[in-house]
């Protein structure tokens, strides 16, 4: 539908209304025998026709064009008054700049911002009535913290509300401790699965220990038992040299004797049988 021809200051030429409704053109397109129409008009004549309806040529959607430049220009310098004039909006401007108007019109109807509320009200009253709308929030005045639509003030029950909060919660920690105590579980197991292994780790180390141990127990015994042998034998070959020494101070003095009786040289062999003979003695002492 076209913009009201009262709307407009000064004359409109008759190639700028549609042809169907008569007003200033909206959205303007053109058919190709020049006649030119409203867009949501002549596709709601093409809906039941299929011809100009000014003068029936044959006409479909396809062939529809954009009005020509300088028509378009025309169009868009006319002057209007805003669509609130009845209201009391005194704005006249230029059709090409109406729709920027109207959209921040004070004096247009817009629906109350609060969610719900039925009320259409002019722009310039939406503050006031925001100020009392049925439908505006804010806190429960028996401080129950919550914030309440006026109209749902009956309903209000604090108590309810607090309960329902309360339950929230409980099953909120509920179930917050619950994966808490999981992973602190988790934890510890992992935790004792390590400390198992150590602890064969550790075993092992301690029974290699042991047996390493053992095996110097044996190699001290009988380093120990070597040892005793060892001394025994030199505690022997002691005894040996203490005789042996023994039978050569008594060979010595024998000796001695001999040579100042001076003549007899088979003598010189007796000493020496009997050296041999003291010899072989502390191997029979030692088997004792
Ligand atoms: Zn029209
Ligand atoms: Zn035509
Ligand atoms: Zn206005
Ligand atoms: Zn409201
Ligand atoms: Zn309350």
């Amino acid at each position: 539908m076209g913009y009201d021809i009262e709307r407009f200051v000064g004359y409109v030429n008759e190639g700028l209304l549609c042809c169907i409704c008569r007003d200033v053109l909206e959205d303007p397109l053109q058919a190709p025998c020049e006649h030119a129409f409203c867009t949501a008009c002549i596709h709601g004549w093409l809906v039941h026709h299929n011809n100009c309806p000014e003068d029936r040529q044959a006409l479909d959607m396809s062939v529809l064009r954009h009005l020509y430049r300088y028509m378009k220009n025309d169009l868009n310098r006319l002057q209007l008054h805003c669509k609130n004039g009845e209201r009391g909006c005194e704005m006249v401007c230029s059709l090409e700049s109406i729709d920027r108007h109207e959209r921040e019109c004070e004096y247009s109807q817009i629906p109350c911002s609060n969610a719900g509320c039925p009320v259409q009200i002019e722009r310039r009253n939406l503050d006031s009535h925001l100020a009392v709308c049925e439908y505006r929030s804010r806190e429960c005045p028996n401080g129950c913290g919550y914030t309440i639509l006026r109209a749902e003030d009956t309903q209000h029950n604090c108590v309810a509300e607090l309960r329902t909060e309360l339950e929230l919660l409980r099953s909120e920690m509920i179930c917050r401790v619950e994966e808490a105590k999981h992973e602190m579980e988790s934890r510890l197991d992992s935790q004792r699965r390590h400390m198992v292994q150590k602890e064969s780790l550790l075993q092992n180390e301690i029974e290699e220990l042991k047996s390493q141990m053992s095996r110097m127990m044996s190699e001290v015994r009988s380093l120990m038992a070597a040892e005793r042998q060892h001394r025994q034998e030199l505690e022997q070959a002691e005894l040996e040299k203490r005789e042996l020494m023994e039978l050569l101070k008594g060979l010595q003095k024998d000796c001695r004797l001999n040579n100042t009786e001076g003549n007899k040289k088979s003598t010189n062999f007796r000493p020496l049988t009997r050296l041999e003979s003291v010899k072989r003695k502390p191997r029979e002492v030692t088997v004792i």
